[in-house]
């Protein structure tokens, strides 16, 4: 029997209720024994110097933020990485005191305060914003340094200052009141493409900089640089910290890089079969009858749609995991409900489990076989769920 533990608002894990498909239609399932063997994964293959922080934002790419930053802290990692304020502060008011890097830009008062009062740690991406930290924090009287991370434009394009000008400005940030340089980083652009040259010309500026900051006389703080895929494209780049989110979650960032450690999908989408029925050959099915029966077909009608974050545009295209079998979904994904045709299953019955991502015995559907299909990649899948489907936690 699964043992569970609950997130807020669900009484009890769906599939040991009886009746708890009245009410659990559907659900997103985390298996936190899985999370915490791809955080030891990834913690095992990292030198004994480099410190793994677990990407976190996003409601940890739709797993749900606080079960999961529990479960890497206590399974190897050291850090937590954010996008956002209140993403922060929703740790800290679970209870949980690991450092916090908010990834994302920050500026007005009321972030920064509550950064300084949260003890998390930003992201510095300019010298203007720099100075507004200084002045912000001098005037709401912050006795303590908070430790800020400079960033680097290496060649992302995105926050950042450019490397060319790293020397600058970690001298003013050196310089300013309130502040303590925590660290300096980059983001690459490129580290799950198979070709590197983009990724190693990344690394270079970085070196660069790195070396020019040295040269000014200013002792080096904390360096990190590496996304899940370059964690498992090449160790030159892990430096004191890794900042690891897909790989967290059980999915590899590229094909290329499936051969260097192993790693269990974290997450599934369940729902249940909400009525079975028998359709004549010729019948339209869902909205502008997309799908036409081409046989008499036994279909099932499963309560979820793209109102939970299941894509219209799979309509057609997806199949779903029932009793262990692999079975057509057929037209158009409605707003809460899909059907599928279960032909192969004769006497399938009403309240029976749908897996939609995940495993029954041995077959497997993932959000790369999604991302294919949808010709996007997967962290937008995960992130897609909407927060309508309970989270559900299982061991
Ligand atoms: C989201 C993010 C990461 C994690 O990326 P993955 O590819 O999911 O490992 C790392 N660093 C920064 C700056 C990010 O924004």
């Amino acid at each position: 029997m699964l043992s569970s533990k609950q997130i807020p608002g669900v009484a009890s894990h769906p599939e040991c209720d009886t009746y708890a498909w009245f009410s659990q239609r559907a659900w997103v399932e985390i298996d936190l024994a899985a999370l915490s063997y791809n955080v030891r994964q990834v913690a095992g293959y990292l030198s004994p110097c480099t410190k793994l922080m677990a990407v976190v934002k996003a409601d940890a790419y739709g797993h749900g933020a606080v079960t999961v930053a529990q479960t890497a802290l206590q399974s190897g990692a050291s850090w937590l990485g954010v996008a956002t304020v209140p993403e922060g502060i929703q740790l800290r008011e679970a209870g949980i005191k690991a450092p916090i890097l908010i990834l994302g830009a920050t500026h007005t008062p009321e972030q920064i305060q509550a950064i300084a009062q949260w003890q998390m740690q930003p992201t510095l991406c300019s010298p203007k914003q720099a100075l507004i930290f200084a002045d912000t924090l001098a005037a709401i009287k912050c006795d303590s340094p908070v430790p800020v991370h400079i960033k680097l434009d290496t060649g992302m394009s995105r926050l950042g200052t450019n490397w060319q000008q790293a020397g600058e400005f970690v001298q003013l940030v050196k310089r300013l009141p309130h502040l303590a340089l925590a660290s300096i980083y980059s983001h690459l652009a490129t580290a799950d493409s198979p070709d590197p040259a983009i990724m190693k010309a990344q690394h270079r500026r970085f070196q660069e900089a790195i070396a020019h900051i040295k040269g000014l006389g200013i002792e080096l703080p904390c360096l990190h640089l590496a996304n899940s895929a370059a964690t498992l494209a090449d160790s030159s780049l892990h430096y004191d910290i890794v900042r690891v989110g897909l790989a967290v979650y059980g999915l590899y960032p590229s094909t290329h890089l499936q051969n260097t450690i192993k790693l269990q999908p974290v997450l599934q989408l369940k729902a249940r079969v909400t009525q079975v029925k028998t359709i004549a050959a010729g019948t339209g099915v869902s909205y502008g009858h997309r799908f036409i029966a081409p046989r008499e077909l036994r279909l099932a009608v499963v309560g979820i749609g793209y109102a939970d974050g299941v894509p219209r545009h799979l309509s057609n295209k997806m199949q779903v995991l029932i009793r262990g079998q692999r079975v057509p979904q057929i037209g158009t994904i409605t707003m809460d409900q899909l059907m599928v045709d279960v032909t192969a299953i004769p006497d399938l019955q009403e309240g029976e489990i749908v897996t939609l991502l995940g495993e029954q015995g041995k077959e497997q559907i993932t959000a790369d076989d999604w991302a294919k299909e949808l010709n996007t990649i997967s962290w937008e899948i995960l992130c897609g769920f909407k927060h309508r489907l309970p989270r559900v936690a299982v061991m």
